[in-house]
C-alpha cells in the first residue's frame, strides 16, 4: 500500500519545497527520470531505488532537446493519467512532470555536452541526442537534489555518460544502476513497443536471440569476436530489420571497442524495424581461468 496519495508537482519551486521538506526530516530521497509511457521496466527502478531511499521522485519530461528532427517527438506516447495510476500502485509519493516552458524557459541558452563517449553507437546515430540528454539530466538532478537517482541498463550508453556527468561536474547524487527488464518472450521493455505491428514485434525478438547467441559463443570462445558480430548482422538481415545501424562488443566500463573477453564486455546493437529503431544489450562475462 503506498505511504500516502500520489503528489503532483509541474514546478521548480514546488519539486524544491517538497523534496526540502523531506530533507529537513531526515529522509533520503530517490529520483527516476523518465519520458513516461511507463511500463514494468520503469516500474523495476522505483522498486531498485525504494529499497534505500525513503521517498521516491519520478520525473516525466518528453524532452524535446533530445529528439533529433525526423525523430518520433510528435507521436511518442503521452499518457499521463495511466502513469500516474500506476505510480500510485508502486507507492511513489511524487511526481514531477514540468512543462517545455518550465524547464527551457525563453532565453534557455546553456547546453551541457560531454565528448568522445557520446560520439559513438547512438551517438553516431543520432546527432545531439546525448547533448539533449546530458543537458536535461543536469537540470533535473539540480532541480531536485536527491540522494541517489536511478537509470536502466536498457540505455547502457545512457547510463555511463550519466555516470560521467555525475563525476565531471561533481553533483552531489548518487547514480544506481537499473538491471534490464524484458517482456516474458525476450523482447527489452520499451515505451517505443507500441510502434511494433503484430509480426515486427515478433521479428523483433530476434535481436534477443541474436544477442543471446554471441553471449554464448564468445563466452565458451567458439568464436572471435568480429566472427560473431558478422553473423549477428546477417542473422538481423535475413530476420526482415532493415538496417543494423551498430553491433558492437565493447568494454562495460569504458565503453572502448574489444577484440576480446577478458574483461567484463557488453554487446550492444541498435536496429531498425519498419519505422522503429530498437536497442538492446547484454553482458559478456570473460571466462575466468
Ligand atoms: P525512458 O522513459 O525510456 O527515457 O526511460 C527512463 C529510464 O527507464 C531510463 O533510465 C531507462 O534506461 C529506463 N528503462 C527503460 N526501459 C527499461 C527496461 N526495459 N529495463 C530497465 N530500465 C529501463
Amino acid at each position: 500500500m503506498p505511504s500516502a496519495p500520489l503528489k503532483i508537482v509541474r514546478t521548480v519551486k514546488d519539486l524544491r519545497q517538497q523534496v526540502g521538506e523531506w530533507k529537513q526530516q531526515g529522509l533520503k530521497v530517490g529520483l527516476v527520470p523518465t519520458m513516461g509511457a511507463l511500463h514494468h521496466g520503469h516500474i523495476s527502478l522505483v522498486k531498485r531505488l525504494q529499497e534505500d531511499c525513503d521517498r521516491i521522485v519520478v520525473s516525466i519530461f518528453v524532452n524535446p532537446k533530445q529528439f533529433g528532427p525526423n525523430e518520433d517527438l510528435d507521436k511518442y506516447p503521452r499518457q499521463e493519467r495511466q502513469d500516474a495510476d500506476k505510480l500510485t500502485e508502486a507507492g511513489v509519493e511524487l511526481l514531477y512532470a514540468p512543462t517545455v516552458d518550465e524547464m527551457y524557459p525563453d532565453g534557455f541558452l546553456t547546453t551541457v555536452s560531454i565528448t568522445r563517449m557520446t560520439e559513438i553507437l547512438c551517438g553516431a546515430n543520432r546527432p545531439g541526442h546525448f547533448d539533449g540528454v546530458t543537458t536535461v539530466v543536469a537540470k533535473l538532478l539540480l532541480q531536485c537534489l536527491p540522494d541517489r537517482a536511478i537509470f536502466g541498463e536498457k540505455d547502457f550508453q545512457q547510463l555511463a555518460v550519466l555516470k560521467k556527468l555525475v563525476k565531471d561536474l561533481d553533483i552531489p547524487v548518487e547514480v544506481v544502476s537499473g538491471t534490464l527488464i524484458r517482456d516474458e518472450d525476450g523482447l527489452a521493455t520499451s515505451s517505443r513497443n507500441v510502434y511494433l505491428s503484430p509480426e515486427e514485434r515478433q521479428t523483433a525478438l530476434e535481436i534477443h536471440k541474436s544477442l543471446s547467441r554471441i553471449v554464448t559463443d564468445l563466452q565458451a570462445g567458439t568464436r572471435t569476436v568480429s566472427e560473431a558480430i558478422t553473423a549477428g548482422e546477417k542473422h538481423l538481415l535475413e530476420a526482415g530489420f532493415n538496417e543494423v545501424q551498430y553491433l558492437e562488443v565493447r568494454d562495460a566500463e569504458t565503453l572502448e571497442l574489444v577484440d576480446s573477453i577478458e574483461r567484463p564486455a557488453r554487446v550492444l546493437v541498435a536496429a531498425v524495424l519498419g519505422k522503429t529503431r530498437l536497442i538492446d544489450n547484454m553482458a559478456i562475462e570473460p571466462a575466468y581461468r
